[in-house]
């Protein structure tokens, strides 16, 4: 089985409600650079979506995690005559969290993947997987809001930017980034494929540091 073959499902477990999330069949036979699989059980704005670049005969995938919140990459040989599933690790947990190969075994390969990490969110002292979703959203919505003052800043870069076409993303479309905030970082994220930039909080407070950007590239 090819990966680029028409039989080739490529699927990820969502990180925001745990689901399987499956793509059409052979989804990477047809033509395009670019592939996005989202989960639809968020607003658009808010969700992660599994991309897909095709970079000569390499398949490049971007895979949020829904176990670490991280997103991690892997590489597939589009020509790779494969056995089975390709199944694409979390690396701090070892658990299935990308998969491609047929239908079927996509679908087993991640109903594994749900008996572990039912057995390792219990384990943490959640009662069901969906109890550390919620657990987990309840805690994102809390610290990811920028204060009026980054909000105006950052607003304020991105509107001398774009008539200098100085905001560019992966997807080359997106020139007006959504904002947002993780952590000690503001995140610019392109509404059309997700790619997102950061820049650290303290700069936006900092006007001769913001006046030193003159480019964002979103990926
Ligand atoms: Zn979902
Ligand atoms: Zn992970
Ligand atoms: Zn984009």
């Amino acid at each position: 089985m090819k990966l680029n073959g028409i039989k080739t499902v490529v699927g990820y477990k969502c990180p925001f409600c745990g689901g399987t999330v499956t793509g059409p069949d052979g989804a990477l036979s047809l033509s395009g650079d670019m592939f996005t699989l989202r989960c639809g059980c968020r607003d658009k704005k808010d969700e992660i979506p599994l991309r897909i670049e095709k970079k000569g005969g390499v398949y490049c995938f971007t895979v949020p995690c829904f176990i670490c919140g991280e997103t991690h990459k892997y590489s597939v040989s589009s020509e790779n005559d494969f056995g089975g599933t390709v199944v694409m690790n979390c690396p701090m947990t070892g658990l299935g969290i990308g998969f491609a190969g047929s239908r079927d075994d996509v679908e087993s390969s991640a109903r594994e993947t749900d008996v572990s990490f039912r057995a390792a969110v219990e384990d943490a002292g959640f009662e069901t997987p969906e109890s550390f979703f919620e657990a987990r959203s309840a805690y994102e919505e809390s610290r990811s809001a920028l204060s009026p003052e980054e909000i105006t800043s950052l607003n304020f870069l991105v509107k001398s930017l774009i008539p200098e076409g100085a905001i560019q993303c992966f997807c080359g479309v997106c020139t007006e980034p959504e904002m947002n905030c993780d952590g000690d970082d503001a995140v610019l994220k392109c509404p059309i494929c997700g790619a997102t930039a950061r820049i650290p909080l303290r700069i936006l407070s900092d006007p001769y540091r913001l006046a030193e950007i003159d480019e964002i590239n979103m990926k």
